[in-house]
């Protein structure tokens, strides 16, 4: 692309260069530079145009034709542009891709001189979005600002849309990834003069600040005065510096961007890691919350949690999912409110009745930031008045949360009253078009729109008045655009018009007049449509204000109602999925009895098979084996969404579950389903590791499936056994570990705390198919007792010439093998488990020998990872000594 010759847009020009430009060009250069990393859309009669990098870049992200504008300053102006009406949808795409912008209006005259004057109204940036049409309904867009400090990471995030501002602090690097997955911002803010770590570097919509946009300070004094607050510990954000810094830069950044007053953030929360069941990145994404590898989020467990009905409801829940809480006594209250709800037999009726509740959260959002529409008043209006309601249904149910949400509900009697009188009952889409405020509510309205409507009626009556008074039959009333309204008649009666009559004009066979009354009544009725419309503008701001001074207790009603909706969509799951009230107390246990998969058992035709665990202090750490395909990734995660399902107040996919106290979760998933994402897997594989090993308690539940796959066979062993000595010994966390090397089932013997489990597969043979594997997906006690591998290799469409040569393989293995796995780790002792393994590690050629054929294979035959399985297995059977 042939670049311009002329700086470009965002440089600094000097005098005389800027003269050099046509008077519009120079109007632009000047609002570019308020703007100078935000695409600005520059108002020109029907489109929005961008120049220079701007259009270059905008016709990339958009899709729209580059262009070329005349000349300025002896060049062509790259230019692009959309059409004014679309707006909406081009900066829909932007902020998806992270991109912010300014819009520029045209605000002056058209008649003057010059270019019509222009003015930034309206910032987007990705993360300060309010507008319904921009925002994703069901999940939260957030604006994030992080500070780097000494003792970690500070956070402030705002969601503009809902009204909430929380602060939170995070250790290292770690904790922020966790953070950063759990909040998923739209837009963050960073210092320039910070080396972020990549979780932070890799962000769409990062902004980067000035260092002294952090100042604590500073920070501290400006959010004292936007909260008009002495100071900051009434939010509890006491002794969180850093989270104070980052609301700092979060601060001037909404007051950079926001055009507007933001009342509806009436406060700061502060978060506290320790009140809640830790994450990080890995976790969220490996128990498939609200993600899916296939993009599918019916597959994941908010995909099958969420029959909430009201997007607030939704956005809720998913803040809920991705903060369990460790608070048993809290917990316990959400638990009793399911109870109360399902045996009152109340959640058809109640959930009907959140039918008629709108987004009532951003709905006053708007209502803050004086952009609420007509409709939003309306859906307000109904959702208010059904809040007697939800008294009438609940008031009866024992469970104290219930009752402190309807108290939180509250009567909004007066605002009802207020939004009935004020908004009819079907407003229009926009304010602009008017017909928004009710008839009756104001007089002067009404008589405006009276004229307007009436003018015609008016004009009948005058005319026949006036024919009456003259008695000239042939007289009219006009009107024409030059002289406005006139009575007319022929000029041969021209002197029968009385005296009060003035002459307007005269045409070639009439007269034309006006009188006191039909001027007074034009000059009524031309203006009386605009004057109607800013009236409905005035008394509109006014139920807006009326609105504003109630945001408190508003907010907190549209927060109850969204709790409300988690809650009973809770219930309702937890009454048709058959799901149980687990018990929470405070002895070191897991135990769940006939355990089930929430979305696999959802998704699948096929009844599930419900297994148990047992864990307690003596009883640690499972070590889980069994064929591929068996269902150990399945259980393991069926626990772990146990434990998090109850940790937010849900009931559990199972018979029984009685649960002690849980700190975190964390998961180690396999290489095998980290090919894809093309990393170094090993890397990627240790540092998760490395992680839980440094991070995990006993009140940690961790699952470990397939470590040590990202490498060589007996380095992948020798890992996998050191980290699962040092979870079950050091760590002593709750532990399911499943794993393809058999070598690891010799732990139970060798250790307290742990024992084996397996999946079993029953082996039969088919006249037609041969040899034939039936997965029974069921938890047996003690180590699995075969190798399926092969077996599970000719399911996979290994050709049956490779399979028959394995076999062979196999079988002179097993001749060579001499003692028993017990017998081998008597011998070696586990004081060095590494070398005990390591001395095994000579390449039997019959290894060899199947490694190779294995890797003649056509790979479309066979995945990578099942042929590791292959050989994974045959490594089980290989001599110890
Ligand atoms: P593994 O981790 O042992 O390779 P998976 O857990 O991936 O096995 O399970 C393989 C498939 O078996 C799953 O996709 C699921 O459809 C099915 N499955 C697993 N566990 C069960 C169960 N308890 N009941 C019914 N089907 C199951």
């Amino acid at each position: 692309m042939r670049h311009c010759a002329l700086s470009e847009a965002a440089a600094p020009m000097d005098q005389a260069e800027l003269a050099r430009h046509t008077p519009l060009m120079r109007q632009y250069f000047a609002a570019k530079a308020e703007y100078p990393a935000t695409l600005l859309f520059f108002r020109m009669g029907d489109f929005y145009e961008l120049f220079y990098d701007d259009a270059r870049k905008a016709a990339r992200l958009l899709d729209i034709t580059l262009t070329q504008r005349g000349e300025s300053a002896g060049a062509p102006i790259p230019m692009a542009g959309v059409p004014y009406h679309a707006i909406e949808a081009y900066l829909a795409k932007l902020v998806r891709a992270g991109e912010s912008a300014a819009i520029c209006e045209q605000i002056g005259d058209p008649s003057g001189k010059g270019p019509m004057e222009r003015k930034v109204v309206r910032v987007v940036t990705p993360g300060t979005l309010t507008d319904e049409a921009l925002l994703p309904e069901r999940r939260d867009n957030l604006l994030l600002a992080i500070a780097a400090g000494q003792s970690g990471y500070g956070l402030a995030w705002v969601d503009l849309a809902g009204g909430r501002f929380v602060l939170g602090e995070v250790a290292d690097a770690d904790a922020l990834a966790a953070e950063l997955a759990r909040l998923a911002p739209a837009e963050t803010l960073v210092g320039e003069d910070v080396a972020w770590p990549p979780a932070v570097a890799s962000l769409t919509g990062l902004r980067q600040r000035p260092p002294w946009h952090f100042d604590a300070t500073s920070a501290q004094r400006e959010l004292t005065k936007f909260f008009g607050t002495q100071d900051l510990s009434g939010f509890g954000a006491d002794g969180v510096p850093l989270a104070i810094a980052a609301a700092g830069c979060l601060l001037g950044y909404l007051k950079e961007t926001q055009k507007a007053a933001l009342p509806h953030l009436t406060g700061l929360a502060a978060e506290s890691a320790d009140e809640t069941v830790a994450m990080d990145a890995a976790t969220r994404r490996n128990l498939e919350l609200d993600m899916h590898p296939s993009g599918d989020a019916r597959y994941t467990l908010l995909g099958v949690l969420d029959s909430t009905i009201t997007p607030m409801g939704s956005r809720a829940l998913r803040r809920w999912l991705h903060r369990p809480l460790r608070d048993h006594a809290t917990l316990r209250l959400r638990h009793q409110v399911l109870a109360a709800l399902i045996e009152a037999g109340v959640l058809n009726v109640l959930r009907e009745k959140l039918r008629g509740i709108g987004d009532l959260e951003r709905i006053l959002a708007r209502v803050a930031l004086r952009s609420a529409r007509p409709r939003d008043l309306a859906t307000l209006h109904d959702g208010l008045a059904a809040a007697p309601d939800f008294k009438q249904t609940l008031a009866k149910l024992e469970s104290p949360l219930l009752h402190q949400l309807l108290e939180r509900l509250g009567e909004h009697a007066d605002t009802v009253r207020l939004l009935q009188a004020a908004i009819v009952e079907r407003p229009p889409a926009l304010l602009r078009e008017g017909g928004a405020i009710a008839e009756g509510y104001d007089a002067e309205l009404d008589e405006l729109r009276q004229l307007s409507t009436h003018a015609d009626q008016y004009l009948v009556e005058l005319e026949a008045r006036e024919r009456a008074a003259t008695g000239i039959a042939t007289l009219k009333v006009g009107y024409n655009r030059v002289h406005g309204y006139y009575i007319e008649f022929g000029k041969a009666q021209a002197d029968k018009a009385p005296a009060h009559y003035t002459r307007r004009q005269t045409t070639k066979n009439a007269e034309r007049y006006i009188t006191e009354e039909l001027k007074a009544f034009e000059d009524k009725v031309l203006s009386a449509k605009e004057r109607a419309l800013m009236r409905e503008r005035a008394l509109y701001d006014g139920v807006l204000d009326a609105l504003i001074e109630k945001l408190a207790p508003l907010k907190q009603a549209a927060q109850a109602l969204a709790e409300l909706d988690v809650l009973a969509a809770l219930a309702e799951r937890a009454d048709a999925l058959n799901w149980s009230r687990p018990e929470l107390v405070d002895e070191p246990v897991i135990a769940i009895e006939r355990g089930r998969h929430p979305v696999v058992e959802a998704v699948r035709t096929e009844p599930f098979e419900p297994n148990d665990l047992a864990l307690d202090d003596a009883r640690r750490m499972l070590v889980i084996t069994g064929p591929n395909m068996g269902g150990k990734s399945t259980y393991m995660r069926q626990n772990a969404l146990i434990v998090l399902l109850a940790h937010i107040g849900s009931y559990v996919p199972a018979a029984r579950a009685t649960l002690g106290a849980i700190d975190r979760i964390f998961t180690r998933i396999g290489a095998g389903d980290d090919l894809a994402r093309g990393q170094s897997t090993f890397m990627v594989e240790m540092s998760e590791t490395a992680n839980i090993l440094h991070n995990a308690t006993a009140h940690s539940l961790v699952l470990m499936d397939e470590v040590g796959r990202g490498t060589s066979t007996y380095d992948g062993l020798a890992l996998a056994r050191a980290a699962a000595v040092h979870l079950a010994t050091i760590n002593r966390a709750f532990t399911l570990f499943a794993t393809h090397y058999f070598e690891l089932t010799e732990l139970a013997a060798q250790y307290d705390g742990i024992a084996n489990v397996h999946l079993d597969a029953v082996e039969y043979h088919d006249r037609e198919r041969g040899e034939q594997l039936v997965f029974m997906h069921a938890v047996k006690e003690g180590p699995a007792n075969r190798s399926f591998g092969l077996q599970v290799a000719a399911l996979a469409g290994l050709p049956k010439a490779v399979i028959a040569e394995a076999k062979q393989t196999l079988v002179l293995l097993e001749r060579g093998h001499r003692g028993t796995p017990a017998q081998a780790a008597q011998t070696s002792g586990h004081a060095s488990p590494q070398t005990d393994l390591f001395a095994s590690a000579p390449a039997d050629p019959g290894l060899v020998e199947l490694a190779d054929a294995l890797n003649d294979l056509d790979p479309d035959a066979l995945s990578p990872r099942e042929a590791l399985d292959a050989l994974y297995r045959l490594r089980a059977k290989l001599p110890q000594r």
